[in-house]
């Protein structure tokens, strides 16, 4: 028996103990979970300096904080959010009880990934054990130190039988994904996405699939040039590009093109000085891998401002590339690193087209000052999410489902979306076997007589 075999039926066998039905029980792991993240933040904050060169200020801003807040709705909302939810009643049902129970579902596989490897970890183990369920975690073999940190400090405050973490690659995720789950959460690419739907089809478990591709950004020629481009520079150059949501390319009339090049450069300049290569609130490439895939998809467009680059480091400055054709290398795929494209379409009509005529994005921002147009490239067009005049903070907003559509994900998480998605919504219905006269008219014969009554 493989060690992932025997980590699942151990996890299993702990779920059926019953332990994690009490909500007595999913508070106090809550609560554990918040002492690891406070307690050993000086350690997490090491491993992601040594993996992905973030700060501490960095790691306690995008991926701590986060947390900590998810945490705390979840404590805050959690006897309402486990309690039965009364619906309405039809005519025969009137004099019952109808009502959705949510229920665990049984034992969580989480396939976490390597960008904010916290953060996308922990952030569905905190809904999963909210909802009462077991906890396989898999975090992403890339960031080497978070997943030991992950491994070694996490079974110290959990419950280690009901949430045990098995690390490995691609191999180890594999064998993983042969075994049965009641529910499987990945993030990650699309390829692989596919690769998990298909094992757990196999087993008809259901998924959430957090995907990335490419997210649009549309600038309207009627917007406040400078404050868009501060924003998309923040949006797009944090962790070095490597964010699921970041904006991958922007959109945008030919005539603002270079006011927009003008206001990034002094963007670029004034949050990472003339040097980014040597400060140190810019990161670094996760690995060679994905430096060479980055720095190849320059190939053919004509760079604006950066486009230098250092093996070594892992280090590709922030770059942005102008007057983009939309068969260009950079626009094939997913970036996943510091590099903007720059296309220019002739206004918001054609930005749809070309929006439309993609795979739908897990994000679509917008900045114009004209309501008109948000709404309307809302009305006609789809993405996981949109956000209009900023990046990236509709992920903070707990009520705000957080998915993608097509492409780019399936499911939806964050606050209560993550304990709903994680739950048997299970239908209720308790009638009285007394009142029996009430049920009369539905048993044959139908006869005519019955019917008048
Ligand atoms: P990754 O390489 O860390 O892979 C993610 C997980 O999949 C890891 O745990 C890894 O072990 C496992 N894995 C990798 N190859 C596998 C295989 N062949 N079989 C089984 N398991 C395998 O991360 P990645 O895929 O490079 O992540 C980047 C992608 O994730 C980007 O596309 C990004 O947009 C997307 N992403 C999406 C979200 C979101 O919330 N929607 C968040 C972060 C990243």
């Amino acid at each position: 028996m493989s060690q992932e075999q025997q980590v699942a039926e151990r996890t299993r066998q702990a779920f059926l103990t019953g332990r994690t039905r009490p909500l007595k029980h999913r508070v106090s792991q809550l609560k554990a979970l918040r002492r690891f993240i406070v307690e050993q933040q000086k350690d997490i904050a090491e491993a992601l300096q040594k993996d992905l060169g973030k700060t501490e200020y960095g790691t306690q801003l995008y991926e701590m904080l986060g947390l900590e807040d998810e945490i705390k709705v979840a404590l805050d909302h959690l006897a309402e959010w486990a309690a039965p939810r009364p619906v309405g009643k039809t005519l025969l049902t009137a004099l019952d009880d109808v009502y959705i129970q949510p229920e665990p579902l049984g034992v969580v596989l989480i396939i976490g990934a390597w960008n904010y490897p916290w953060a996308l970890t922990l952030q569905p183990l905190i809904g999963a054990i909210a909802a009462g369920n077991a906890v396989v975690v898999k975090p992403s073999e890339v960031c080497t130190h978070t997943a030991k940190v992950m491994e070694d400090l996490l079974p110290r405050y959990l419950d280690k039988e009901l949430y045990p973490v098995v690390t490995g690659g691609a191999s180890e995720t594999q064998e993983l994904l042969r075994q049965r789950f009641d529910h499987i959460f990945y993030t990650g690419s699309s390829a692989v996405g596919k690769l998990v739907m298909e094992a757990a089809a196999r087993h008809l478990s259901p998924v959430t699939l957090e995907l990335g591709g490419k997210s649009p950004c549309y600038v309207d020629k009627d917007c406040d040039l400078a404050v868009a481009s501060r924003r998309i520079t923040w949006g797009k150059f944090v962790n070095c590009g490597q964010t699921c949501i970041a904006p991958d390319y922007v959109l945008c009339e030919p005539g603002i093109q270079d006011r927009l090049l003008q206001e990034m450069r002094s963007c670029i300049k004034e949050f990472y000085t003339d040097d980014p290569k040597s400060f140190p609130d810019y990161g670094r490439i996760i690995n060679q891998r994905h430096f060479q895939r980055v720095t190849a998809l320059l190939e053919g467009s004509m760079v604006a401002i950066g486009g230098d680059s250092d093996e070594s480091q892992c280090y590709i400055a922030p770059t942005v590339l102008r007057d983009v054709k939309p068969e260009a290398k950079v626009m094939q795929e997913e970036i996943f690193g510091p590099v903007l494209p720059i296309l220019p379409v002739s206004g918001p009509d054609e930005a749809i087209r070309f929006i439309n005529s993609r795979e739908k994005p897990l994000v679509l921002y917008i900045f114009s000052s004209s309501n008109k147009v948000i709404k309307q490239m809302i009305a006609e067009t789809s993405s996981g999410g949109v956000l209009a005049n900023d990046c990236l903070v509709h992920y903070t907003v707990s009520a705000l489902p957080f998915g993608g559509v097509g492409h780019s994900g399936m499911g939806r998480y964050h606050g209560k979306c993550t304990f709903d998605q994680l739950s048997n919504l299970r239908s209720c219905l308790i009638k009285t076997l007394s009142m029996e006269v009430v049920n009369k008219m539905r048993y044959p014969p139908h006869t005519a007589e019955r019917l008048r009554w």
